[in-house]
């Protein structure tokens, strides 16, 4: 390092110790720079602790309910399979216990000198620490996620919860209400029906999955509706009362419903607050989010933010490649950008929802025209196993070029077909190389390439 590097205690400062920021701390510091990172909760982030990889777990559990209720159609007799939530909430609590450790011991063995505490910024290139310490650092990252939503009305309600809080529930729940109508809203009313719980969604939109292609996120409505999720639409709570030990909402068209609890699922804010963010200059967007450019670099030239709190694409994968793209380009000399476009993203309802490119919607906007292909069809295993629900393929292209603009699945394995098309649409595949790949029977994969 420079000279002028050594009038700081670090080359890198990270604040945050999630996706984003071990990527970038662990890269950096394998590029030879000094680097420290602060976590003032638990190493891993939101995407260990609190959200993707606990969220799966319990969605895996919500779907042995499905494979129960399908085995007798092919021999199983399974008399008694009972659940029992604490028993998944301590095994699940292991497992991410044993992430958590690994996080931290990679960034160790990285070399990355680690805070168990909250940060913020002291100056463009200072950190204090809560315990005071101040460091000073040549550049700062910034890398501290998001937080849910809350209202100040329902916000201390016991009984009123968050994402978080779902994760440590003692007791499963026998009726839950969910508000909202995005990933987490869907995500948590699925598991939570698979797992038994009676359960309402109520979404003050016309339908759910805002930003998806409107044909699957009505398929998917319909889907968990045949399963038993009430699916309440154009519906908004103007009263919540969660302080005994039940909670109770009163609806605008005068409905009043009871649960257990109610999750409250209406998005995600940047965690900025009380970083000091303003204080030395760094430009925040009208939701709190930080200003950054392509090279993710804030207004201010020695700080930097990656992932949810510069709320471009929230998604954990592209946290860790704009936590990587930083880390090679200023401390790699490998100038590195990501590309926010062609995320492949799932939805992990039951059934699944899983897209990469445009939507129907999209498509006739930007295009002149379009072609669309479909299959509509039950899959193998249900014949057998007795469901009546469909799977859902479509596949959107431009007719000029004939290039796939889009593929968007419901169904079985989504989330994994998703992202292989990912690579397919990259690579500008036109619809002959669907036509031209070979099936590979008998698979629900191969109606990818049948579609006429
Ligand atoms: P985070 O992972 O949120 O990390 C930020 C860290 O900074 C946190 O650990 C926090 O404690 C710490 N921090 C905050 N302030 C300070 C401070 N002042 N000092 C020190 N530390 C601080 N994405 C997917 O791709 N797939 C999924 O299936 C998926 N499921 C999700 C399910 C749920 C319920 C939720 C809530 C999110 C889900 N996401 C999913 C989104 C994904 O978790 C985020 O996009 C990702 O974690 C963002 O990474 P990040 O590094 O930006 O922030
Ligand atoms: P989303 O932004 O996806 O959805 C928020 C939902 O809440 C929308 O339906 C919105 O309605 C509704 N809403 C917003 N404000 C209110 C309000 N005041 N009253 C009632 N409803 C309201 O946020 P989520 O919290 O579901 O998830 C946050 C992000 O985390 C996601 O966008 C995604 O990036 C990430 N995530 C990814 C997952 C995955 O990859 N599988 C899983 C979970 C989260 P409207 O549409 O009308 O605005």
């Amino acid at each position: 390092m420079s000279d002028r590097a050594d009038a700081f205690d670090v080359d890198l400062f990270v604040i945050g110790g999630g996706s984003g920021g071990v990527r970038a701390a662990r890269i950096a510091a394998g590029h030879g720079a000094r680097v420290a990172i602060a976590e003032a909760d638990r190493f891993g982030g939101t995407c260990v602790i609190r959200g993707c990889v606990p969220k799966k777990l319990l969605v895996y559990a919500s779907r042995f309910a499905d494979e129960f209720r399908d085995a007798a159609g092919y021999g199983w007799s399974i008399d008694s399979a009972r659940f029992d939530w604490p028993t998944l909430i301590a095994n699940k609590d292991r497992e991410i216990a044993r992430l958590e450790r690994l996080y931290a011991e990679g960034l160790e063995k990285a070399g990355v000198r680690l805070y168990r505490q909250r940060a913020a910024l002291a100056g463009p290139q200072a950190v204090r620490l809560a315990d005071g310490s101040v460091i000073r650092a040549a550049h700062i990252l910034v890398a501290t996620g998001g937080v849910p939503r809350r209202d100040p009305n329902w916000a201390a309600h016991p009984r009123v919860l968050v994402s978080d809080d779902m994760f440590r529930l003692p007791k499963l729940p026998a009726r839950l209400i969910v508000v909202g109508g995005g990933y987490i809203a869907v995500e948590f009313a699925c598991l939570m029906h698979g797992l038994g719980v009676r359960t309402t969604l109520i979404h003050r939109g016309a339908e759910l999955l805002r930003g998806f292609d409107r044909e699957l996120a009505t398929a998917l409505r319909q889907a968990m509706q045949a399963r038993g999720i009430e699916v309440l639409l154009g519906a908004r709570p103007t009263h919540i009362d969660g302080r005994a030990d039940r909670v109770s909402l009163r609806l605008d068209d005068g409905r009043v419903l009871d649960a257990d609890y109610a999750l409250m699922a209406i998005g995600r804010d940047p965690a900025t607050h009380g970083l000091g963010l303003e204080d030395v200059g760094v430009v925040l967007e009208a939701n709190g989010a930080i200003a950054v450019d392509a090279a993710s670099r804030s207004s201010v030239p020695s700080i930097y933010a990656v992932g949810d709190v510069t709320d471009r694409v929230n998604l954990t994968p592209v946290a860790i490649r704009e936590g990587q793209a930083f880390a090679d380009s200023v401390f790699g000399k490998r100038e590195a950008r990501v590309d926010h476009a062609l995320i492949p993203t799932a939805v992990f309802s039951t059934p699944e929802l899983g897209c990469v490119g445009l939507t129907e919607a999209q498509a006739l906007d930007e295009y002149a025209a379009i072609e669309i292909y479909r299959a509509s069809f039950r899959p193998l295993k249900a014949t057998l196993g007795g469901s009546a629900e469909r799977t859902l393929l479509k596949l959107i292209v431009d007719a000029d070029s004939q290039r796939v603009l889009g593929a968007h699945m419901l169904g079985p394995d989504a989330a994994e077909m998703a992202q292989l098309l990912g690579i397919a649409l990259r690579m500008n595949a036109r619809k002959a190389d669907f036509d031209a790949t070979m099936a590979l029977h008998p698979t629900l994969a191969e109606e990818w390439v049948t579609l006429r």
